[in-house]
């Protein structure tokens, strides 16, 4: 791989480029119709975008068939390092002790489960559609750990923004299970260690992923702390997701999801996130955006169905990362979910990263 460093050793540092925000700041704030003095300065102003990602991350196999394999994760690094974006982005990696944060979301008896069943060599975890090899429990340590090193890096001010590049995918996975590829829920792990570690109310997660996020949805299904926004296709994988799933109790209307039938494209994706996601964003007032960032909606992905280009990941990047300048300072953290058409992934990704550091 290159620029990355060899498997399981130290990573190659990335140069350090210190990007401007203000041109692309007020130009999103323009573009969301919002008058300048809204903006609520928290922190003296950061800039630049991470990265965040480690080798380990490759070390988890599932089999040469499997649309979830390593393969993603260099096709991203390939076309961010041969379009120089790579070094511009600031190299973030994993929370060394992300172990201890995984019980924000699951229990104690799953995370053993799945430390002991990957290293007994198990096939898969709780359904074949989750395979497993041995390394697997520690790169999936690594993804969450990655995602929380980026939510520091931006809580510190020593970047605006980070994209994380880690797999196993996490917005499946439940409490107590494996599911879709994913183990640990790497964004409800996140948005739970931003209010624990650092204090946050209100954490916005805007979930793009062609497949509905049913196990960060479970999450704080009940919780007015954290809203879940949800765009998905429906009928699709796996099958949660309806217009109707709304939240419970005191988290009632803090949980929405927008079905989309099969074949929408930029702007079916676009209209929704204009116009629902903005007007609920807006009245919740986040103090932290995350975005589940599948790119599995890409029209040339073999199981999403849908039409999205690269450049409509760009449009739905820049109208988030607004959200995010509107309500919070810019402290947005993107983490890679679904994408399983290569160069579908790499270049969303590349259009993605690119509004990020704007
Ligand atoms: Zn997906």
């Amino acid at each position: 791989m290159p620029g990355t460093g060899g498997r399981g050793g130290r990573a190659a540092r990335f140069t350090v480029a210190w990007v401007l925000m203000l041109g692309a700041g007020l130009a999103a704030l323009g573009a969301l119709g919002a008058p300048v003095a809204q903006r609520r300065p928290e922190r003296p102003a950061a800039s630049g975008t991470g990265f965040a990602y480690d080798p380990v991350l490759l070390e988890h196999e599932t089999g040469a068939s499997h649309p979830e394999r390593p393969e993603r994760l260099t096709a991203v690094i390939e076309r961010l390092q041969s379009k120089d974006l790579l070094a511009r982005l600031v190299r973030i990696g994993p929370r060394k002790d992300a172990e201890a944060w995984l019980g924000l979301i699951h229990s104690p008896e799953y995370v053993a489960r799945v430390r002991r069943e990957c290293r007994a060599g198990a096939p898969f975890l709780d359904s074949p559609d989750t395979p497993v090899c041995p390394r697997t429990y520690e790169a999936a340590v690594a993804a969450a750990g990655c995602v929380l090193s980026a939510v520091d890096a931006v809580m510190e001010g020593r970047v605006e923004n980070a994209f994380c590049a880690v797999r196993p995918p996490g917005h499946h996975a439940r409490r107590e299970r494996a599911m879709g590829f994913c183990i640990f829920n790497n964004v409800g792990i996140a948005a739970r260690y931003l209010q624990k570690q650092h204090g946050l109310r209100k954490v916005l997660i805007v979930d793009w992923d062609v497949h509905h996020g049913n196990g960060t949805q479970e999450a704080f299904y009940d919780d007015p702390s954290v809203l879940y926004f949800g765009v998905h296709g429906h009928p699709l994988y796996p099958g949660t997701g309806a217009a109707e799933e709304r939240g419970s109790g005191p988290g009632e209307g803090f949980t929405i999801n927008v079905p989309l039938r099969a074949g929408a494209g930029d702007e079916e994706y676009v209209q929704v996130v204009q116009g629902s996601l903005l007007r609920a964003a807006l009245d919740f007032g986040p103090e932290f955006v995350l975005i589940s960032a599948g790119f599995d909606a890409h029209k040339d992905d073999p199981l999403g169905g849908m039409q999205v280009t690269a450049e409509g990941f760009g449009r739905l990047t820049r109208l988030v990362k607004g959200v995010a300048e509107r309500c919070c300072d810019g402290r947005l953290v993107s983490v890679l979910e679904g994408g399983y058409s290569l160069e579908g992934l790499a270049e969303s990704v590349e259009a993605h990263v690119r509004v990020l550091v704007e």
